[in-house]
């Protein structure tokens, strides 16, 4: 085989076989998508939009601005260097991504030194799908090979781009799961040729009172499409990570499960869909609480079954609702919220190899962080 983007394996009377990375290149995604899912390592997601992060601004009546918003980075990224035990990625938005420190380090930079990767989150968000009940996809395929190139010089080893998908009486829609899957195919193979490891995140909201066992299914099906279209684009599975969201029940379900019963809801999920090849699977949280997203993630791991991937954490608000609980906007708070994000951290990375024995208290514990049709 020679190396170049349009390498065909041709061999006399053999099938041909489309081959779009170097072994090198091969190599290089599934050392990041490894070291991105060791043991006891998880993403801090930490790429809300700038809408986004004044959704969680209003409530400590902290202004949205630039200068608030690069602060507030700052304390997450600058907190002591303990916190890259647990936390092997950050995935930024574009604006975060060029931000610096006070004293003038690049973001990148400073995550660098402690031995944490860099992401970007490198989707345009969700635009309506025309001719559904109000589903939609996600845009950002023009000039995304262009912009790839560029985070990856400028110190990005992963990206991300989020799919999402509603339960309701006729949805997620053929169309739909189509749709999103495809994108997200097309987003990986973007990627992949330019040294990134895409994160593929098809979020199947928790909007619904729908129960468990739809959840299930309705997850299930969506991987599905998923990895038909992965495998369709030649995307190269090994350096790949899978963002999912947990199978649990609606919020309003009237029914209430037990974690165990969504540990394994979320492997049946899983197992019957996403191949071995696959390193590691990073689950968003999704609207849970903190404490039980750390739960969740811990029964995960902890109950038997078939798992061929690192099971971790991807979390935005259940890393960061106590952070930013007691932050406040205030410099004073820097210390003892950089504190929290170190705990946090903690917890989940032991929830990650299934030993989290519960009780390490946060400040926002077990409130819910659920966001009716949650935008990132
Ligand atoms: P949550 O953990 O807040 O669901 O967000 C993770 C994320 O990155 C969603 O795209």
């Amino acid at each position: 085989m020679s190396d170049g983007q349009d390498v065909l394996q041709r061999r006399s009377n053999m099938p041909v076989f489309p081959q779009y990375l170097t072994p090198k290149q091969e190599e290089e995604l599934r050392n990041i998508a490894k070291a991105i899912v060791a043991p006891g390592k998880g993403i801090l997601a930490a790429d809300e939009s700038t809408g986004s992060i004044g959704k969680r601004f209003a409530p400590i009546n902290v202004e949205n601005s630039e200068e608030n918003r690069r602060r507030y980075r700052e304390l997450l990224f600058t907190s002591d260097k303990v916190a890259a035990e647990n936390i092997s990625g950050v995935i930024m938005f574009h604006e975060t991504f060029y931000q610096k420190t006070k004293s003038g380090v690049p973001f990148t930079k400073v995550l660098q030194d402690k031995g944490i990767i860099p992401g970007i989150k490198v989707d345009k968000g969700v635009v309506p799908l025309a001719g559904t009940e109000n589903e939609c996809t996600t845009q950002g395929l023009d000039g995304l090979s262009e912009r790839c190139a560029q985070y990856k010089k400028d110190g990005a080893q992963f990206a991300k781009w989020r799919c999402v998908l509603k339960i309701q009486q006729y949805t997620p829609s053929y169309q739909a799961m189509l749709e999103n899957a495809n994108v997200l195919a097309r987003y990986a193979s973007i990627c992949q040729q330019n040294g990134l490891v895409p994160i593929v995140e098809p979020e199947v909201l928790p909007d619904g009172d729908h129960d468990l066992e739809a959840a299930q299914k309705v997850t299930e099906q969506v991987l599905a499409f998923t990895y038909k279209a992965l495998a369709d684009h030649h995307v190269y599975l090994e350096g790949t990570l899978l963002k999912p969201n947990m199978v649990t029940a609606g919020m309003s379900c009237p029914k209430k499960f037990a974690k165990e019963d969504n540990a394994r809801a979320t492997i049946l999920a899983l197992s019957r869909t996403v191949p071995p090849a696959v390193p590691g699977v990073t689950f968003l949280s999704g609207g849970q609480s903190e404490e039980d997203a750390t739960l969740n993630l811990n029964m995960i791991n902890a109950i038997q079954g078939p798992k061929p991937w690192a099971l971790t954490f991807s979390f935005g608000r259940a890393l960061q609702a106590s952070v930013l609980k007691i932050w406040e906007g205030k410099d004073e708070n820097v210390a003892a919220a950089q504190a929290e994000l170190i705990k946090r951290a903690k917890a989940n990375g032991l929830a990650a190899v299934g030993k989290y024995e519960g009780g390490m208290e946060s400040a926002a514990g077990g409130q819910s962080l659920f966001v009716a049709q949650h935008a990132y």
